[in-house]
Parts: C-alpha cells; structure tokens; sequence
C-alpha cells in the first residue's frame, strides 16, 4: 500500500472493524479493570521506525486494537475516580463518531453552517441549564485550561480599557502591573492561563484563612481599599479538586461591584451543582460575574476534548480573539464565526455531541444523574465513617470525597508515609483509580465522582480496595 487513494476501497472494512472492537471494549467497560496488567508496555509494542511502506488501514487498526488497548485505561468506565473526567454518554459519543465522519471545521460560518450554528444553539442551551443570562457571550473550548484563558483574556481586555489602553493591539508594556485576587483553592490552570496572559503567576495574590485554602474575605476586602480605586481582577473557584469547595460567589460578587473588579469563575466541574436543589445555594451571586467558564469532558459526560466559556459582556471576545485577512471571513458578519471568539483558529465540532447529550436526556436527566452522584459521594462518607481503619478529612460539599487510611495504632507520623504509598499501590492494583493529595498537610485520597455509569457497586468496590491494599501496606 502507498497513496492512501490506492486503499479507498479498504473504507468499509476499517469501519466495520472499528465498530465491532468499540462493541466489545464498550460492552466489557462495567466490569472491567480500570488498569490492564502491563498497561505501560503498550506504547512500546507500537513503536519503532516510520515504516517505508503502509500496510494498509485494516492492517493499522488491527495494530493499534490489539498491541494498543492494554495500554488504554478504562477511564471512561465506572470506577475511574482518579482527577476528575466523566465518561461518555451513548448519545455523545455517537454524535463524535459523526463529528469525524462528517470532518468539519466550526470556525467559519461558510466552511460550516452545521458545526457553526449548533455551537450557538448548545451555548444557548447551556446558558439555560446553569442559569447565566442567555445575553452573555460564549464559545467552546478544548477544557477548562483553556476556558480559563479565553475568559481571563477579556478580563484582561476590560482591565487594559480601564486604563486606556486597547491590550491586544498596544501589549502590555506601558500598563501598571494587573492586580489578581484568588484564594488557595484556585486551580493551577488559571494561575498558568495568568502567565500565558502575561501577567506572571507569581503577581497572583492569595488572602487565605486556614490550611485548606480557603478565602480570607476581610483580608481580600482590605487588599481591594490599598489599590483605591484601580481596577482588578478577582478569580473565583467553584468546586476545587481536594474536596469540592467553593469560593464565597455572592460575597466576592459584592466585592467585586464595590471595587470596580471582573469577577472570573471557574466552575469546570462545580457548575454542575446548579443542576441539583441541593447545591445550587454554592453558585448563588455567579450571575453577577464577569466570566464563566466549565467543562464538558468532565460531568457533562461528553469525550475529549470539550470545555466552554461564558463572557457577560459579549463584544470583548471578538475584541480579544478576532482577526482579519483577506480570504477569510469578515470580522462584522452576518453570521458567527467562532475563530474570531476563540483562542483557537480552526477547530473540532465540539458542538455535536453537546447537542445529542443534551437533546438525548435533557435538563431532567442531568439533574437526575448529578443527583444520583452527589447521594453517591455521601453514600462514600457513610462508608469510611463507618470503617475504623478509615478516616474523613473534610465535609462532602458536592461530588469528592476526601479521606485517608488509618489503622488503629499507626503513629501519626507514620500516616503521610502510608498514604503516599496506598495512592501508588491502588493504581497499580488497577480494579479502582483513585487519586492521591495532601490535605491540610496530611496525604489522602479523593476519589470524584462524575461518571454516568456508576453506581453503588463501584462506590463500595473504593471501600474495599483502600482497606485490602492498604492492610497489605502496614
Ligand atoms: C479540571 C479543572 C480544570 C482544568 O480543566 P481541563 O479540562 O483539564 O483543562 C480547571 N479548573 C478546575 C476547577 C478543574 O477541576
């Protein structure tokens, strides 16, 4: 095989072979293993030279399935409790089969009324199921890292026109330095997104009360008198990693309308809990931010990569991200062009499986599945309080559910040690994924809870590996 039109023929065929393995991996996924034995090797069985010639695509695919898959971790499946990613709806992950079928690109109108036009309508749509004003702007992103850039960026925009000063075509130099404002449960990603603004992550300002990191208002609010009257911008996080915590929303609103301020929220996953009556009182105020930003690839179950960002002041993102040239389209057209929104040029149609999984189980159904995931977290902390050899570290707020191994008699000292270990060892044991941390100073484990398909079975299967791994430890 040479030229790739020489294997057209081989279309139906590759096709076909990739449906039946995706049937069997997909139908195995609730009982399988999260880590296969030997899963590191994979990578190495398809390495070596760039062949000379190509085998062809059934030949590749054949590769790829049978020396790849061990090396694929089932994180899609229910027992992936490691960070936080949700799995794949089967509505969604039909719809990004067609999103590589069809192959288009959502940046230009003309080169995609499909891809182009559904990303306003989920925009829309999402705006609704977190109850931001549907005036706001907004547009799809990879993630959350980069969500956080796209609405930081006009935050920066706006901070720069306090001054005078049109940042994206003047830069930075010539500005005082920008003052950003966040407590100790912001996520790195937003700190990095500061530096890729140009900002530098250390100008990030941390008033914190505590060893979890939470916000020290007062301390805030007397930082905010010393700047009298410069603008600044204040990052709010809604749902951190550690433990689901939430940054006081409406009282930072307040700050920020008393001081002039651009209130960012990241909400990756936490946005999610306005879908519940139980923990919509965490996001209470957020429609008096600036921005807003989640994900998609985590609690809204649709595959990577997929994030979104919401702008109340819809114009600064075409400001900040739009640009000009002959052959593309113009900047004031009559239809969107998400390229001049976006931090991206070209881009996936990120949109269709945010459509087919929204349309497929609706408002309701999501509510009912974060519902479902937040009895589960409590369903966990009923568990480890009733174990001796178990201990919580903080209350569950939302969907994780912080703790650590501690059999009766273990020095205190001894513990960190233990539980740095257990972390290790649990992945490597490989039938849960749960992730490590250091809690208050303490090491433990938080497993996160977003995927669809689990349930209780899989809850109390985190129980049972913990205290089996970690008996074996001590
Ligand atoms: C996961 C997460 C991010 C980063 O998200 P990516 O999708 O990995 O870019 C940012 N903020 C918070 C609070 C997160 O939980």
């Amino acid at each position: 095989m040479s030229d790739p039109y020489a294997g057209k023929d081989e279309l139906r065929a590759a096709l076909d072979y990739v449906v039946a393995e995706s049937h069997r991996y997909l139908g195995g996924l609730d009982d399988s293993r999260v880590r296969m034995p030997g899963a590191d090797e994979a990578p190495a069985r398809l390495a070596g030279p760039l062949p000379e010639h190509g085998e062809g695509a059934l030949e590749a695919l054949r590769a790829l399935v049978e020396r790849g898959l061990d090396g694929a971790i089932r994180s899609s499946g229910p027992r992936f409790f490691h960070f936080v990613q949700g799995g794949t709806t089967p509505a969604a992950l039909g719809a990004d089969w067609l999103v590589s079928t069809l192959d288009q690109n959502p940046g230009m109108w003309v080169a995609s009324p499909l891809a182009e036009g559904l990303e306003v309508v989920v925009l829309d749509w999402l705006k609704d199921l977190f109850g931001i004003p549907q005036a706001w702007g907004g547009v799809l992103t990879t993630g959350a890292q980069m969500a956080n850039f796209t609405g930081l960026a006009a935050g920066r925009r706006w901070w720069a026109a306090q001054h005078g000063t049109d940042v994206e075509r003047d830069g930075l130099a010539g500005l005082p330095q920008m003052p950003v404002f966040t407590s100790g449960l912001v996520h790195p990603t937003a700190i990095k997104a500061i530096g890729m603004l140009g900002v530098g992550r250390d100008q990030v300002r941390m008033p914190v009360a505590g060893g979890a990191g939470h916000l020290d208002i007062d301390h805030l609010r007397s930082m905010l008198e010393d700047l009298r009257g410069d603008p600044a911008l204040l990052i709010a996080t809604a749902g951190e990693p550690n433990a689901g915590a939430f940054d006081p929303i409406h009282e930072m609103a307040d700050l920020a309308e008393q001081y002039g301020c651009w209130l960012h929220i990241d909400g990756a996953f936490g946005l999610f809990g306005a879908l519940s009556d139980r923990s919509r009182h965490l996001l209470s105020g957020m429609e008096r931010a600036h921005s807003i930003i989640s994900d998609g690839h985590k609690w809204l179950n649709v595959p990577y990569d997929c994030g979104f960002a919401f702008v109340r002041e819809a114009s600064l993102l075409v400001g900040t991200f739009g640009i000009g040239a002959s052959y593309l389209s113009p900047v004031e057209d009559e239809h969107p062009n998400a390229a001049f929104l976006s931090p991206e040029s070209s881009r996936r149609a990120r949109a269709l499986p945010i459509w087919a999984t929204l349309r497929a189980y609706g408002r309701r159904g999501y509510a009912e599945m974060v519902n479902r995931h937040l009895d589960l977290a409590q369903h966990l902390a009923t568990r480890i309080d009733a174990a001796e050899d178990l201990e919580r570290l903080t209350d569950v707020v939302l969907n994780i559910v912080c703790f650590r191994y501690h059999p009766a008699g273990e020095p205190a000292d001894r513990l960190d040690e233990i539980n740095g270990r257990l972390a290790e060892a649990i992945i490597q044991d490989g039938r849960v994924y749960v992730g490590g941390t250091v809690y208050e100073g303490k090491r433990a484990l938080r497993p996160a809870i977003v995927n669809w398909r689990t349930t209780e079975r899989d809850i109390d299967e985190i129980v049972a590996v913990v205290r089996e791994v970690g008996r074996a430890l001590v």
